[in-house]
């Protein structure tokens, strides 16, 4: 199985765009199509067609160029279940568990909700590959927009269940303030502090800070590590659930 090709870029003002691509077969698919323009330029500058679009879920600069895109390139799209009637141009319903070829690369879907109800994320086991949209950021997660704590923190702890050395990507670029936020619960964590200062200095030259892993994210992201005896002493939470300790941190962060 060849490896595939992969292209990062900016969309929108934090959005991040993907594309994957397998060279054999020329197959190029989009994770979600936050905007037309960017994804059109990064296609032309690699001389790829496009012929897949994989949804994440429904927000509006998840989904903005889905129909423009279908309509230009006849691109399949393959999206959440549970969201499927919010999606334009959706093709293919996917919901938790299922699997599905993406040129002799195998994707299986999670269903992760609490940023949306529906939202799903698609890991490529073979490739080691995770696209985690807005369910795990760099040091952070997603919103609760349409979710409890309880929901997300199931969702993550699927996540946190991948190999350690799994490539993650996400949807957007709010690393910076995830890492001061992520300080402010877990200040003794020294590869919390390093990585912190390895993102000042990596933003202060206009890089990117996808992709992470899962290994990187479960030693440093306080919304993996509820279960942290540093973490519970600080916010004096020894006695609560993980399920405590995570919302309270997702409260913070809504504050902060
Ligand atoms: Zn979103």
């Amino acid at each position: 199985m060849a490896t595939l090709d992969l292209d990062l870029f900016q969309c929108r003002t934090d959005n991040f765009g993907v594309l994957i691509h397998d060279p054999a077969s020329g197959a190029t698919a989009s994770i979600d199509a936050p905007e037309e323009a960017p994804i059109l330029d990064a296609l032309a500058r690699r001389g790829w067609t496009l012929t897949h679009i994989f949804t994440t879920h429904h927000h509006q600069d998840h989904v903005a160029a889905n129909l423009a895109l279908k309509d230009r390139f006849g691109a399949t799209i393959i999206g959440p279940v549970h969201e499927a009637d919010k999606i334009p141009g959706l093709d293919r319903k996917v919901g938790d568990g299922d699997q599905f070829d993406f040129a002799g690369h195998p994707v299986n879907v999670f269903e992760t909700p609490g940023h949306t109800a529906g939202h799903i994320c698609f890991f490529l086991p073979q490739d080691k590959l995770l696209f985690a949209a807005d369910t795990l950021f760099a040091l952070g997660c997603g919103r609760l927009f349409e979710g409890t704590p309880a929901d997300m923190w199931a969702s993550l702890r699927k996540l946190m269940s991948l190999p350690d050395d799994t490539a993650v990507y996400f949807g957007h670029e709010y690393t910076l303030t995830n890492a001061r936020f992520s300080l402010t619960i877990d200040p003794a964590n020294a590869a919390l502090v390093q990585r912190v200062a390895d993102i000042e200095a990596l933003r202060a030259s206009g890089g990117f800070t996808a992709p992470t892993t899962i290994g990187v994210e479960r030693q440093t992201n306080p919304f993996l590590r509820p279960h942290d005896a540093g973490i519970r002493a600080h916010l004096g939470m020894q006695a609560a659930t993980d399920d405590e300790v995570f919302a309270e941190i997702r409260k913070r962060k809504d504050h902060f």
